[in-house]
């Protein structure tokens, strides 16, 4: 039987792309904010539904750059989770601010808003909140405690593409919102990333982050580097564009029918999405009470889910002595619970059966608890 993982990187029709790509050898012009560039950017500020993107070779620089680009304090703490990808925290760190952990709530593993003013200090410059899994963080009570107390909100939306929230692109909430087009992720430019914001006076000092420092032909004005998405990448986000809303029309087939098959096995949780969203189905995270002996039976079958987010980034080998877990204890429980099951749009729901079959017949085991 054929491996599944956890998820499948989108692809347009080959010829699709040899088509979108054959400009590029007409032109010679393969990078440097070239017309795929421009046309991907103007076609993602429409998608999105936000005033600019600024496109970036992948989420993490544009995470890092987005944190340059806001004049914080240097060495201010920022409030985020410990509950997300090891890049959100890296970008806080190698960027020199500092990451104080608020706990994450149980019903969506967002950022838990009712616990933030307590760690406001007079060093506090920021609050990055991540919108994980594409569950959407409480925006308005975010904004209200960051509006109070004077700091910047950059969203971590690397998993929100496309995702919206009473009605709006979830990418305009903030001062700015980070999405990462990495393979991985719903809609993809092979590698890739973008700032969304609204403020035009974030727009040069992006841009020059991301070139150099650039500004003119003879003009190097600040000291940038380099985070520019080729043509190659922008060429393959024009051709996954296309498709986007089937891949997400297919993906919530593949979620119903994984909610159809678990709904009412009391051993496992599934939280869903809250009212207010139209989600991208990006992740399926389910909780059990074992969920490594569910990831291993998995496993033993040729199917590859993934323990996200666990350990969480306190545990890391890298930041285990500079924090500790216990204050973020709902973080810590989640993570120890958490398995994301297999969800992409070409996921068969034959495969999504055989795979609540397996899960079913692992949690009704007997011992299935007998080894915690
Ligand atoms: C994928 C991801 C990133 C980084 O994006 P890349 O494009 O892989 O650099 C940042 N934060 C979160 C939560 C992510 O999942």
């Amino acid at each position: 039987m054929d491996r599944i993982n956890v998820t499948r990187a989108l692809l347009p029709d080959l010829n699709e792309y040899t088509e979108e790509i054959r400009d590029l050898w007409d032109s010679h012009w393969i990078t440097n904010m070239g017309k795929k560039h421009d046309e991907l950017q103007e076609m993602l500020e429409n998608f999105l539904e936000v005033e600019h993107v600024d496109l970036c070779c992948n989420g993490h620089l544009a995470l890092e750059n987005v944190l340059e680009s806001m004049n914080l304090p240097s060495g201010s703490e920022i409030i985020t989770t410990p509950f997300t990808f090891a890049s959100t925290i890296h970008a806080i760190i190698r960027k020199g601010f500092k990451p104080v952990f608020c706990d994450i709530k149980a019903d969506d593993f967002t950022i838990d808003s009712s616990k933030i003013e307590s760690l406001i200090n007079g060093n506090t410059s920021a609050i990055l909140p991540v919108h994980v899994y594409g569950n959407v963080c409480d925006v308005d009570n975010i904004g209200a405690v960051a509006k109070k107390h004077g700091l910047k909100v950059i969203y971590d939306a690397a998993h929100a593409f496309g995702v919206k929230y009473k009605g709006q692109g979830v990418a305009r909430a903030g001062d700015a919102s980070v999405i990462s087009f990495h393979a991985t992720k719903v809609f993809n430019t092979i590698e890739g990333g973008a700032v969304c914001f609204s403020n035009k006076e974030l727009a040069s000092g992006l841009f020059e982050l991301k070139n150099f420092g650039i500004r003119g032909e003879d003009d190097v004005a600040s000291v940038g580097g380099n985070a520019k998405m080729n043509e190659f990448c922008a060429a393959m986000g024009i051709c996954n564009l296309r498709h986007i809303e089937d891949e997400i029309s297919k993906r919530k087939k593949v979620f119903e029918r994984y909610i159809s098959d678990l709904s009412g096995v009391e051993e496992i949780k599934i939280n869903g999405y809250g009212p207010d969203i139209v989600p991208n189905y990006s992740y399926f995270p389910v909780l059990f009470k074992n969920r490594d002996a569910v990831f291993e039976k998995l496993a033993g079958n040729g199917i590859y889910a993934r323990k996200y987010f666990y350990p969480i980034a306190s545990e890391y080998e890298c930041y285990k002595d500079l924090f500790a877990s216990e204050r973020t204890p709902v973080a810590l429980d989640i993570s120890r619970q958490v398995l994301t099951l297999p969800i992409y749009g070409d996921l068969a729901l034959d495969d999504v059966d055989r795979i609540c079959g397996i899960i079913i017949r692992e949690v009704k085991r007997k011992d299935y608890l007998s080894g915690l």
